[in-house]
């Protein structure tokens, strides 16, 4: 039995009865330490209270949305937020993420998508935690290697010529794999908060770094298009 797993604790905040006792039996036979609310306001309190390692929460909440709720708790705490919400509206997950929610999860899951999303969120803030002074590690999967210390990208070991725009946003991309980035905060990032809210530049680019490095840029296999939401960029190894 893993220690450090056994002691990794989730809060759920979620009012359906059904959900939260779906999600409460897989999390407990993986050996994490779950506490429920059925609302924002309790699952706020049991936020400051238990500081737990990751919080799961649903956004049709009686008492709270659960917008604000993560905004509440993004002023003053950064623990990890899994937005799980039956809302397909591309919108109101985008909005989610840029308030501060680290990735969501659209009802009906199974098990395995919602423990794979939760080591996902848990490894990334461990990695915020370390990555203060060091460089991160280089990022690997399947062809492609980017080695962020020296700016090199290659693929199949050949070196992959990027401009300096593509270069920045697929290292973004790359040191949140596993993540989706939403078009607003990449935008922002690579070009800065006073660029217009239209999309062609990222997509321009993002269409030029496909064409280098994906075998076939319509079924990519390194960075996905969540529609209407961002990127998510695999998870390397
Ligand atoms: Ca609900």
């Amino acid at each position: 039995m893993n220690h450090n797993l056994a002691k990794t604790s989730i809060l759920l905040i979620e009012d359906e009865e059904n959900i939260r006792s779906f999600i409460s039996t897989a999390l407990k036979n993986t050996n994490y330490k779950i506490t429920t609310a059925k609302g924002g306001n309790d699952g706020l309190h049991l936020s400051a209270s238990l500081c737990p390692d990751l919080i799961l929460l649903d956004l049709g909440l009686p008492d709270l949305d659960g917008m604000e709720v993560i905004r509440k708790l993004r002023s003053w705490s950064s623990i990890p937020v899994i937005v799980i919400s039956a809302r397909t509206n591309e919108h109101e997950k985008a909005r989610a993420l840029d308030l501060g929610a680290d990735d969501y999860i659209t009802k009906p899951f199974g098990t395995v998508e919602l423990l794979a999303r939760i080591r996902t969120s848990l490894r990334h803030s461990h990695q915020m935690q370390d990555m203060a002074s060091t460089e991160p590690a280089p990022y690997h999967y399947k062809e492609l290697t980017i080695h962020f210390e020296n700016h090199v990208v290659t693929l199949s070991e050949e070196n992959i010529h990027l401009t300096q725009i593509e270069y920045k946003l697929l290292t973004l991309l790359a040191k949140n794999s596993g993540k989706v980035l939403t078009y607003t905060y990449l935008m922002e990032k690579i070009w800065g908060p006073y660029t217009d809210n239209n999309n062609q530049i990222l997509r321009v680019n993002m269409a030029n770094i496909r064409r280098k490095i994906e075998k076939n840029p319509a079924a990519p296999e390194y960075v996905f298009t969540e529609i209407g939401i961002g990127y998510r960029m695999a998870e390397g190894d």
